[in-house]
């Protein structure tokens, strides 16, 4: 099995580079997908090294090491398995949940899954969430980048939240080529059926399809995130958005005056942190995981 290496340090399996204020440890089953999204290191024809995930690289260690090492640490409050869709992945996944069951920390699994019964089989071994990615909201894109029909996904997603309310989270990549109000939209139709959206920004891997894509600006993503924070609390709802004829959002009819500084942390499940995931060290990050230190922005011509 893998783990983040921010995890990993985190947790003292590793002594070098920074210890970040992280919650949730991440892990990786499975390498080498049999999918094959275009942005993905993981993915079948993806030249990247097996070792990465995003920009981020996931040392292997010894399933022990890694159980022993959560047990002595009393600061991690989830556990996210980040499932490939590879041959011994399921069955890696279950034997780990299996063996930390008893620790009674939450676990989040991140699957790529295509049934309700899929869904089952992993909620029954003891997963407090599910983590089932969207990626790509714009229809078109979604069948070109990732592959299959997005009608169906976002119906297997409403299937499974009826069937396990409060207990999905989706994932939605911002900067694939959607509109601002694509993405808000796809945001308000997850939370009116109980989906919460972690959001990231499209981080081009070397050896990917999309390699040369470019990531969204910081500005876009500050808009989008402000959408998602508004929307999952029911402070606003996107049919009271005002958009320009490109999809941009320009009002939310909401008091910009009041946002908090949370609307800019990562999101997802409770206590999902995420640290440079998508963002290099030094600079401004699109996802904050431990304080908000700047995120000034425009909407429509203000300055926010
Ligand atoms: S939102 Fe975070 S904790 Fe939840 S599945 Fe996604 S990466 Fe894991």
């Amino acid at each position: 099995m893998r783990l983040s290496y921010g995890s990993a340090r985190f947790l003292g399996l590793i002594k070098t580079g920074p210890l970040l204020k992280m919650k949730t440890i991440y892990l990786m089953f499975g390498e080498k997908c049999v999918f094959d999204c275009a942005y993905c290191a993981q993915a079948r024809t993806s030249k990247a090294s097996e070792r990465m995930l995003s920009r981020v690289i996931w040392p292997k260690f010894q399933q022990g090491k890694v159980i022993s090492a959560i047990e002595r640490s009393s600061e991690v409050k989830r556990i996210c398995l980040q499932v490939v869709s590879s041959k011994t992945a399921k069955d890696e996944s279950f034997d780990f949940i299996e063996n930390v069951r008893n620790l009674n920390i939450p676990i989040s699994a991140s699957v790529r899954v295509l049934s309700v019964k899929d869904c089952i089989s992993w909620f029954e071994r003891g997963v407090e969430r599910l983590g089932i990615a969207t990626d790509v909201v714009n229809e078109r894109l979604y069948k070109l980048y990732r592959g299959g029909d997005f009608q169906s996904h976002v119906s297997l997603l409403k299937k499974v939240a009826e069937r396990f309310p409060h207990r999905i989270t989706t994932h939605a990549i911002v900067g694939m080529g959607e509109s601002e109000r694509q993405m808000t939209e796809f945001i308000q139709n997850m939370h009116d059926i109980g989906v919460k959206v972690g959001l990231f920004a499209f981080t081009p891997i070397k050896g990917t399809k999309l390699e040369k894509h470019p990531k969204p600006s910081i500005n876009t993503y500050r808009r989008v995130q402000l959408a998602r924070f508004l929307i999952e609390n029911d402070w606003a709802n996107v049919s009271n958005f005002k958009f320009s004829e490109s999809g941009e959002i320009l009002d939310y009819g909401f008091e910009l005056e009041k946002i908090p500084n949370e609307a800019f942390m990562t999101s997802g499940c409770p206590n999902c942190t995420r640290p440079y995931y998508n963002e290099n060290p030094g600079k401004e990050p699109y996802n904050f995981f431990s304080k908000v230190e700047r995120a000034n922005f425009v909407i429509g011509n203000r300055k926010v």
